[in-house]
């Protein structure tokens, strides 16, 4: 009782604070970064690198009330082709511009539901990919799946193209809750997805699991994590549903009476995340949670984990270059996000541009702070010295960014001889003690709650 007192003097259960998948988060994003600053950090890629590259789709069968994803629903085929035609195109302008030898480590197809797509179309982007920007062998290649939206012949293409990784959306197995978000999606048809990927031979399974949905008790969620930890995925992301109808107007049809009070929500994930322990899952980060062995564990054991738009990830390579509507480039100078309306992108790139509608120039204060809170959300901890010499500034300015944190957040903050670090059972706490570092915290409407 004393913590849950301690953090709520901290503000813990009022906070809207930023995920910090990007820094500076993407509502800081302005129209500084165009066409000609994407043109000049492509060419800049150095010649024979590797990047990573993500597709994103935007269409959904169904559309799902929780979720915030800038999505359109469709029932035809006809303006999903028409989008695959201009992904290709733009897939065309972009390659042109990329220097000689530049190759694809990763890959990574979202949405929106890249499984709505027949499997030809899986085949044809796929096959149009490696024609434009040639592919390391290694390469890994993961995709976000609707196990409602797939069936065995999409299942074959995704395979015969190469996917390594599946990431599966649940959320919550719960009918009642199904009925009360929007997205009814029953543990046999799940279960029957899992099979026919592990039968396929896809090495890593990711679940997106989600805590402080409507009707979710502790009860209900213990039910949900035992049915997924049955499923044996290798990775599971246990996510903060994040009520924003305000941004997400889909989200109005929530009852908001039926939410989980803050104080109830992280009861909810302490729940979940004492039931992968016990399991044998290592945590990873804030709210991920891998098996030991899987590289998303091995990265956070060696310092190797990073985040990006996907949450936590052990993808390392300094260029995503990222292609469809709305989809976020990061270069080492800074982010580039497409038009995020399909039509306004489709209009850019069909005459023959790029479709780059705003972004962010980083400065080198932006460098430096986005390295301390990628620390923080990564590490729970912050070397001065490794942060400054990674990032060209000195130890002390690194311990300038964070003079005070021990004063902020009483008892949470540990001197070591490197720098600071934060206390395991003030873990919770990493966004708002991220948010410290933030030269940009300021408004908080935008962000969902710290917990
Ligand atoms: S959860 Fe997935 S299927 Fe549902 S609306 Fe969002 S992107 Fe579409």
């Amino acid at each position: 009782m004393e913590k849950i007192a301690q953090l709520r003097r901290l503000g813990l259960f009022d906070a809207r604070v930023p995920r910090y998948t990007s820094y500076p988060p993407a509502n800081h994003f302005s129209g500084s970064v165009g066409e000609t600053e994407v043109n000049r950090w492509l060419m800049s890629i150095p010649p024979g690198s590797e990047i990573s590259v993500y597709l994103h789709i935007p269409f959904c069968r169904r559309l799902c009330w929780f979720c915030a994803c800038r999505t359109q629903g469709t029932s035809s085929g006809k303006p999903i082709a028409a989008y695959l035609e201009t992904l290709k195109t733009e897939l065309a302008i972009v390659s042109d511009k990329l220097p000689q030898g530049v190759r694809i480590g990763r890959i990574h197809w979202g949405g929106g539901t890249p499984t709505l797509l027949s499997p030809d179309s899986i085949r044809d982007l796929a096959v149009t990919l490696a024609l434009h920007i040639p592919i390391a062998p290694e390469a890994e290649f993961s995709v976000e799946i609707d196990p409602s939206e797939i069936d065995e012949a999409r299942l074959d293409a995704l395979a015969d193209c190469g996917m390594t990784r599946a990431s599966i959306g649940v959320q919550d197995f719960d009918p009642e809750i199904q009925k009360t978000i929007g997205r009814p999606q029953s543990f046999e048809t799940t279960k029957v997805c899992v099979d026919g990927l592990r039968a396929r031979g896809v090495e890593s399974l990711n679940i997106d699991l989600l805590y402080g949905l409507p009707l979710q008790t502790e009860d209900r969620i213990s039910d949900s994590v035992q049915k997924v930890l049955s499923l044996g995925p290798d990775r599971v992301a246990l996510y903060g549903y994040a009520h924003v109808p305000w941004m997400a107007r889909r989200q109005s049809m929530i009852p908001t009476d039926a939410l989980p009070t803050p104080e109830a929500r992280l009861a909810l994930f302490d729940v979940a995340r004492r039931l992968f322990v016990w399991d044998g899952y290592s945590e990873v980060g804030i709210d991920h949670f891998a098996r030991p062995g899987d590289s998303l564990d091995e990265a956070a054991r060696s310092g190797r984990l990073r985040r990006n738009f996907q949450g936590y990830t052990d993808d390392t390579f300094d260029t995503l270059v990222a292609f469809g509507a709305s989809a976020i480039s990061k270069f080492p100078a800074g982010y580039a996000q497409n038009a995020p309306a399909t039509s306004a992108y489709q209009e850019a790139v069909r005459n023959g541009n790029l479709a780059t509608a705003r972004g962010h120039v980083f400065s080198e204060d932006d460098i430096v702070r986005a390295a301390i809170i990628e620390s923080i959300m990564c590490e729970f901890s912050v070397d001065f010295a490794e942060i400054g010499a990674r990032t060209g500034v000195s130890a002390e300015n690194v311990a300038e960014i964070l003079n005070g944190l021990e004063d902020a957040f009483p008892g949470m903050i540990a001197r070591t001889t490197t720098g600071i670090s934060i206390h395991q059972d003030a873990r919770e706490m990493a966004r708002m003690i991220a948010r410290f570092a933030d030269a940009y915290a300021g408004s908080s409407s935008g962000h969902s709650f710290a917990i």
